[in-house]
């Protein structure tokens, strides 16, 4: 071995080694949470580089998120030098999207300038398609119908197959959705744009459909390695299976390329979006010789944590078992507290924070607190700004999303893509120009009928030729139009050789005196008159909108000064599909890819980081607050009375606490506001199967005392769901040994019952059919007990059955 690939092969356990240095059959590793397989994916693409003569340009690495890629593409510069900053790591979507930039002229139907829907555009397309066909809104709700079209696709069916599939079923519903499904690819396509999900199925079809690209991709990407393999869907596992190449029946003549990919079963939590552990578990079928590697040493947690998240995963059926162990000695116990409210919750985890930092043990960097839905952070901040916690909520409404954000990027993607007709609708009478909805649907009509797009017709407006449009709408159309190809020429710097379709690719010449993308943005805030309205404005929330967009501008021109500041002996080559560093394109690209966990602060921030579960995936801190350990909330409502959801809501939970290095700290509230109404929850089954000896209960629930805890009205998530099998009643079970803290004597009794009296008294009997509010509809399916001791249990469809304390009324209406 060479000096360097010593170095890198050093302080590896054997396992580790041993996958670091495979050649050959595809390998998979398989270990649980904190066990290196990150660390062994990187060491082992600096091993490929450092001692096996593998260039850069050969590797392509596939991470859960950006911030995973850059963090593993700087460990890997650190290990061997500039060079493997021309490595590809990046995720699936932006791998796909520089594929399809730079086959865009294959694709026939979309050129390299194509705009990226997120989730909040395909329902704005989904909507209009749902409007045109005439269909019930309400049945086919944009978010609902997106959900079955991203289905189909993570599975790879295209829309003849829906289609063929419905007429298989003869089922009506099946039918229209394969209907709206066929329209919305059309639409999509005649904007020129891809959807999220599309941006792997599209390139799965690309390869499929030109041998000559994969055969290109496969010499190219010699090696493709994979993190996070437990979370891939149907989709992206073909797309694996396509860039690698098998032996047999290819009719591509390049040898396979070596995959690695890592995962853990018990980690896998993107079910919801169509992950399927399928990929991880026939992964030896999927490609024969397949040779797995199994690491058990966990390098970050402590023995006590450990041995809680095995305890509680355990619990799952139909796993491999696997022991996971440190040598890193039993640490702290875990520490538990019992709220009587979130804000109690809050106020806790404040106070052992500021503790934890006066220790001089821990910085704030090194706290992070989860939750299992986004509503969740909105007291920790309340109680954190009291404390004067300093901290970043991860997730929530973000930057992006916000609307005068999306008006403005919305702005950018037409000047790169005038097709794009979602984006050109958004921003057809924003700010307001008087284009009223009659003329946009005239507009639309014309397009429609001339099969023009819409952009053109706008042309065709802005010269009359628009039937129906009056004199006024014909003007306003017109200047709408001067102002879009105004910045076009203004901005635009032909690209490509004259003539061809390529010459109006949208890039912005960086790293010259000529404009940027912040002069770009600069300009369409002032042209379009967004900032003279928000300036002349007198409310605060537009006074905030201006902020937001001035935030945008000044972060267009970082993207710029950035861009030109890299070094081109460190840049992919432009013909990867990479568009022009600092170009509209990258921008937009980077806009419209980035996601919550991007978000996530860096070990210097200074702050605690608030997040969901779910983005804390991959992630560590020496110290970890994961809260609302009550069924109902964690595990999920939704996933009580469903065995596989419970299942993954388990995963989750193991996730969470193997997040901790040094300390972990439980919680849980007995009264939670959920949906604007006090809700109490018994504790967490997943709580109860964490070993009790190894918590520190600083304090366990209050005493049952009915005549003071008065439990009115309560939603009680657990008895009759079945699936734990627990008993009926779990609060103040009184279970746990009284190790109050000193800090809490005095305060034993839970005497306010904040529910008291928000509930109406409504008599149901079985059979009744009643309305919650958050609920909707539901039907009461069963009663047990009398007085205070009555509960009625209601099927609410989807949402489930849910068991109702009846004491002190009920939060429905009869109908
Ligand atoms: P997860 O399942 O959560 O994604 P993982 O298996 O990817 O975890 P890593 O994040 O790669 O685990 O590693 C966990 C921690 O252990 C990291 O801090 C890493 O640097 C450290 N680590 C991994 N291997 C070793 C080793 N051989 N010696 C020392 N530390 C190690
Ligand atoms: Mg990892």
């Amino acid at each position: 071995l060479s000096a360097p690939g010593r170095e890198v092969l050093e302080g590896l356990n054997p396992q580790q080694r041993a996958a670091v240095v495979h050649t050959g059959v595809p390998l998979l590793i398989v270990a649980g949470a904190g066990s290196g397989k990150t660390a062994v994916l990187t060491r082992r693409i600096a091993f490929l580089l450092a001692e096996r003569d593998v260039s850069p340009g050969q590797i392509l690495a596939i991470t859960f998120t950006n911030k995973a890629a850059a963090e593993m593409r700087e460990r890997i510069v650190g290990l061997v030098g500039p060079r493997a900053n021309r490595m590809w790591v990046s995720t699936f979507h932006a791998t796909c999207v520089r594929i399809l930039r730079a086959q865009s002229g294959l694709l026939g139907n979309r050129n390299s300038n194509f705009s990226i829907y997120d989730a909040d555009d395909s329902r704005r397309l989904l909507g209009m398609i749902v409007r045109d066909l005439e269909l019930d809104p309400k049945k086919f709700s944009p978010r609902g119908t997106s959900v079955h079209i991203s289905n189909f696709k993570n599975e790879l069916v295209d829309p003849e197959t829906a289609t063929a599939q419905a007429a298989e079923k003869d089922d009506e519903t099946l039918k229209t959705l394969a209907r709206i499904y066929t329209l919305y690819q059309q639409r999509l396509q005649a904007a020129n744009a891809f959807d999220f999900d599309d941006l792997i199925g599209a390139t799965v079809t690309l390869l499929q459909t030109h041998p000559q690209v994969a055969e290109y991709y496969r010499r190219r990407f010699r090696h493709v390695l994979v993190d996070e393999y437990q979370d891939t869907n149907h989709a992206q596992y073909v797309l694996v299976r396509e860039l690698v190449g098998t032996d047999v029946g290819t009719g591509v003549a390049v040898a396979p390329s070596e995959l690695c990919v890592v995962g853990d079963a018990d980690q896998s939590i993107y079910a919801f979006r169509g992950a399927t552990i399928r990929n991880i578990e026939e992964f030896e079928r999927d490609f024969p010789n397949a040779e797995t590697i199994l690491l058990e040493q966990n390098y970050r947690s402590t023995q006590t944590i450990l041995s809680a998240a095995n305890a509680v995963i355990a619990r799952n059926a139909g796993r491999r078992d696997k022991r996971l162990w440190t040598d890193s000695g039993d640490g702290e116990l875990i520490v538990g507290y019992v709220a009587d409210t979130e804000h109690d919750e809050a106020t806790f985890i404040a106070g052992e924070i500021d503790s934890l930092s006066d220790s001089g043990e821990f910085g704030y960097a090194d706290v992070a607190v989860f939750y299992r839905t986004n509503n969740s952070s909105r007291s920790l901040e309340e109680i954190f700004i009291r404390h004067g916690i300093p901290y970043k909520v991860v997730g929530g409404v973000r930057f992006y999303e916000r609307r005068e954000v999306r008006d403005v990027v919305a702005y950018l993607r037409v000047v790169a893509n005038p097709d794009d007709t979602v984006s050109l609708r958004r921003i057809l009478n924003t700010p307001r120009r008087g284009i009223g909805d009659r003329a946009e649907a005239c507009v639309a009509v014309h397009s429609e009928n001339t099969g023009v797009s819409f952009y053109q017709a706008l042309l065709d407006g802005a010269e009359g030729k628009v039937p129906l449009l009056n004199t006024r709408a014909v003007k306003q159309i017109a200047r709408f139009v001067e102002l879009i190809e105004g910045l076009r020429s203004d901005f635009l710097v032909a690209f490509g050789a004259a003539g061809s379709p390529e010459s109006d690719v949208a890039v912005i010449d960086a790293g010259t005196e000529s404009a940027d993308i912040g002069d770009l943005t600069e300009a369409i805030v002032a042209r379009t008159g967004y900032r003279d309205e928000l300036e002349a404005s007198n409310d605060p929330q537009d006074g905030a909108r201006l902020d937001n967009l001035n935030e945008l501008i000044s972060v267009s021109r970082e993207f710029s000064a950035d861009a030109a500041g890299i070094d081109p002996d460190d840049r992919p080559e432009p013909a990867d599909g990479e568009p022009e560093p600092g170009s509209l394109a990258a921008f937009l690209e980077k806009v419209s890819l980035v996601a919550d966990a991007d978000q996530v602060p860096d070990e210097g921030s200074g702050v605690v980081t608030l997040m969901t579960l779910h983005t804390a995936k991959g992630l560590e801190f020496p110290v970890v607050f994961v809260t609302g350990w009550e069924d109902g909330q964690f595990p999920h409502m939704r996933a009580l009375g469903d065995p596989a959801e419970l299942s993954e809501e388990r995963r989750l939970a193991y996730v969470g606490i193997t997040r901790a290095r040094q300390r972990l700290y439980v919680t849980r509230s007995v009264v939670r506001s959920a949906w604007g109404q006090p809700v109490q929850n018994p504790e967490s089954r997943f709580l109860q199967e964490i070993p009790q000896h190894l918590v520190d209960w600083r304090r366990t629930e209050p005493r049952r005392d009915s005549s003071r805890y008065g439990s009115r009205g309560g939603v009680f998530g657990g008895g009759s769901f079945g699936a734990g099998g627990r008993g009926g009643d779990a609060i103040g079970s009184g279970r746990r040994p009284d190790s109050r803290g000193p800090d809490f004597r005095g305060r034993s009794s839970y005497s306010a019952d904040p529910t008291r009296g928000r509930n109406k008294r409504v008599d149901v009997a079985v059979g009744d059919r009643v309305t919650h509010p958050k609920y909707g509809m539901g039907k009461v399916v069963g009663k047990e007990g009398n007085g205070p001791t009555e509960r009625v249990t209601f099927d609410f469809g989807t949402a489930g059955r849910i068991t109702l304390m009846a004491l002190g009324g009920l939060p429905v209406e009869k109908l």
